[in-house]
């Protein structure tokens, strides 16, 4: 069985997988180990990944990326309408409640979930390992912003399900970098005197920090930050900004008014911005931006970061907040360490330093695989394929959950919530809840802030149903007690709902010849837990509409897979036409009758014609290979004399050697 880990990036997303030696990242069909998340819908099947970038400017409204920032949000969430719609160029819609897009598939719109969404990317993540692995994939741990919330982390869940996939861990992407750091040292301290490092991770959408306390064989999430949106996307769209202001009176083209032409210019200003990372000035040339205007411009480190300076500035805030809720002092850090490919910016190290006053930054881990390599290792850790050295992760809630309820009607003094896991409290972590009950009776879990979610985000997280309550035999309340967990996927989960039996047995006294007293007999307290039946509710997907996705993503997959195949069949046939044309006239010549030839050479051209007749170039699998056997019939006796010749001499050759 495999073992697999996913960094699922705004922009792209790696895998690595565990073998005996180690941990590897896996290169795509294309030989990238970075794999653009994008999904593009098209006329005859569906492209994922290097497919759907390679036709992104051809078909842009049709191709959705941003799929992390998409999943688990309402289309009418603030943060959808108002920054998320900037950067997806195809129609954002409802589905079910959540957001979703129309585009054009197989010829007529359709409607996707951003989970389905997730789910199509994840297969494709799924493949790129089941393909280099040779082996089919199922157990995943799949790495997080730290900052998703219980309804985005479900989602994802859902997404890896459809997908066929089993989740044994969404972990928090800074915690599965520390994990990968933490594992390769060797020299880590005893816990009273840990080592501190701060991981800061710039991608292109968001800004994570965690500051985590290692010592021997384990690590401990002292305090995190984040600011949700703060990334490279938010620079290139400043420079798009600039550069389509400037067009306007250099070539008379309002660029912001053609999302194409947006398009185009954020890719040109992307490529700009990573010259400018190594080099302290930088042309930018777009080809037909618009209206046959080959746009083109230059800028300086200096004007490029007077332009981002907005962005820029924002940095340092969330960074002296993780110091400040560590309780560590930033002398007490031994080490501040890079990822995420915004972190190669001059200007954003430096505002890094800015808050770390005193100290220098390292880059010791791989800035870009940091997050897959740890959340593989994670997976190997959950996996019973692997032996792993004993590595123990502390991670921690960013937002405090509360419980609410509603009293009992008898005691209408009674507390109506009760504050369970505080912002900072341990994933995972169990609670034990009491409530004094005659009746059935529910409870619900909320989010205690709010304000600090993702704008729009519900702050209900589920519901807990206890479907009867056993009577108390003195006609009193009954004390039920309710088992909540923050479990390893950040999620809040109920798990058990029970009242316990306390049943005193008197055990008989030990007899002692020499007391003069006898001894009373010991009473023996035996607790039994009895479960109560309970049901809850929450934002997962519910089985039927679960199963629905899943099915269709089968069928789009197989459907895909059938396009893939066909074309394959049709390029064999192509192939097979003038492979033979050539091969006739070269070395089957000795072994072929003239009118044996003649036969072929018609039958060939046959197929030619066929194949670029409106017929045959849209024909099905099936069509291509009995055209390709009917061929083959008439070539195949001619390729046997030809082998035959040439293999007799080689094997009397050999014959002769032995
Ligand atoms: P996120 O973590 O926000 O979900 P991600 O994981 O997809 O996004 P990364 O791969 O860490 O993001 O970083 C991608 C961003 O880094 C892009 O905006 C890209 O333009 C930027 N980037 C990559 N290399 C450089 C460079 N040399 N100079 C400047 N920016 C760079
Ligand atoms: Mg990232």
């Amino acid at each position: 069985m495999a073992v697999v880990g996913f960094d699922f990036g705004t922009l792209h997303s790696l895998v690595g997988v565990a073998r005996h030696r180690g941990i590897d990242i896996i290169a795509n069909e294309v030989s990238n180990r970075a794999t653009p998340s994008l999904i593009g819908f098209g006329p005859k099947q569906r492209a994922i990944g290097e497919a759907a970038k390679t036709q992104e400017t051809s078909n842009f409204r049709n191709t959705i990326g941003s799929l992390k920032r998409l999943i688990g949000r309402k289309f009418t969430d603030p943060e959808i309408q108002e920054i998320e719609k900037q950067f997806i160029n195809a129609t954002l819609v409802d589905v079910d409640g959540n957001v979703g897009v129309e585009v054009n598939y197989l010829g007529e719109k359709q409607r996707f979930s951003a989970t389905q969404l997730v789910a199509m990317f994840f297969a494709k993540l799924r493949d790129i390992a089941a393909m280099e692995l040779k082996t089919g994939v199922q157990d995943v741990v799949i790495a997080v912003p730290g900052w998703y919330t219980d309804a985005q982390r479900r989602a994802t869940l859902d997404a890896a399900a459809i997908a066929g996939l089993t989740t044994l861990r969404l972990i928090n992407d800074t915690t599965a970098t520390a994990l990968g750091y933490g594992i390769t040292k060797s020299d880590l301290p005893e816990a009273e005197n840990p080592r501190h490092v701060a991981f800061v991770d710039i991608g292109h959408a968001s800004l994570s920090v965690a500051i985590v306390a290692f010592s021997k064989g384990q690590l401990i999430i002292k305090s995190t930050a984040y600011d949700r949106n703060l990334g490279g996307r938010d620079i290139d769209m400043a420079l798009v900004k600039h550069f389509a202001e400037e067009f306007k009176t250099k070539y008379k083209i309002d660029v912001m008014s053609n999302p194409k032409a947006v398009f185009r210019l954020g890719a040109g200003c992307e490529k700009l911005k990573k010259v400018l990372s190594a080099n302290t000035e930088s042309v930018l040339n777009v080809e037909n931006i618009m209206a046959d205007v080959d746009a083109s411009s230059f800028l300086t480190r200096e004007q490029f970061e007077a332009l981002i300076a907005d962005t820029l500035d924002r940095i340092p805030a969330p960074l002296q907040r993780a110091v400040a809720d560590s309780g560590l002092t930033v002398e007490q850090l031994d080490a501040i360490e890079l990822v995420g490919g915004s972190t190669r910016i001059p200007a954003v190290r430096q505002r890094i330093l800015s808050a770390f006053p005193g100290k220098s930054l390292s880059t010791t881990l791989n800035q870009d695989e940091a997050i897959a390599r740890g959340a593989t290792f994670a997976c190997a850790q959950l996996s019973p394929v692997f032996r792993v050295r004993d590595f123990a992760i502390q991670d921690i809630t960013p937002y405090p959950i509360k419980v609410q309820w509603n009293p009992e009607p008898t005691d209408q003094d009674e507390d109506k919530e009760l504050l369970v896991y505080p912002k900072g409290n341990n994933i995972p972590s169990t609670k034990i809840l009491s409530f004094y009950r005659k009746d059935t009776f529910d409870i619900e879990a909320v989010y205690a802030e709010p304000e600090s979610l993702p704008r729009g985000i519900d702050p209900w997280i589920s519901k807990f149903t206890a479907k009867q309550v056993p009577p108390d035999p003195k006609g009193d309340v009954t004390l039920v007690k309710v088992k909540t967990r923050l479990n390893l996927h950040g999620t809040l989960s109920f798990e058990q709902a029970y009242v316990e039996e306390v049943e005193e047995k008197e055990e008989p006294a030990a007899m002692d010849v020499d007391q003069a007293e006898p001894t009373p007999p010991k009473k023996k307290r035996i607790v039994r837990k009895k479960d109560i039946p309970f049901v809850t509710t929450s934002t997962s997907l519910d089985k039927a509409r679960l199963e629905q996705w899943k099915e269709q993503e089968n069928q789009m997959y197989a459907s895909d897979k059938l396009v893939m195949d066909t074309e394959e069949r049709k390029n064999a046939l192509e192939e097979y036409v003038y492979d033979m044309r050539g091969k006739l006239e070269d070395r089957y010549a000795p072994y072929v009758q003239p009118a044996e030839k003649e036969k072929l050479l018609v039958a060939l051209q046959q197929a030619e014609d066929w194949l670029y007749s409106e017929e045959g170039e849209d024909a099905t699998k099936s069509a291509y290979i009995s055209r390709l056997d009917e061929l083959k019939t008439l070539g195949d006796p001619i390729t046997f004399r030809y082998k035959e010749a040439e293999e007799r001499p080689r094997a009397i050759a050999q014959l002769r050697e032995t």
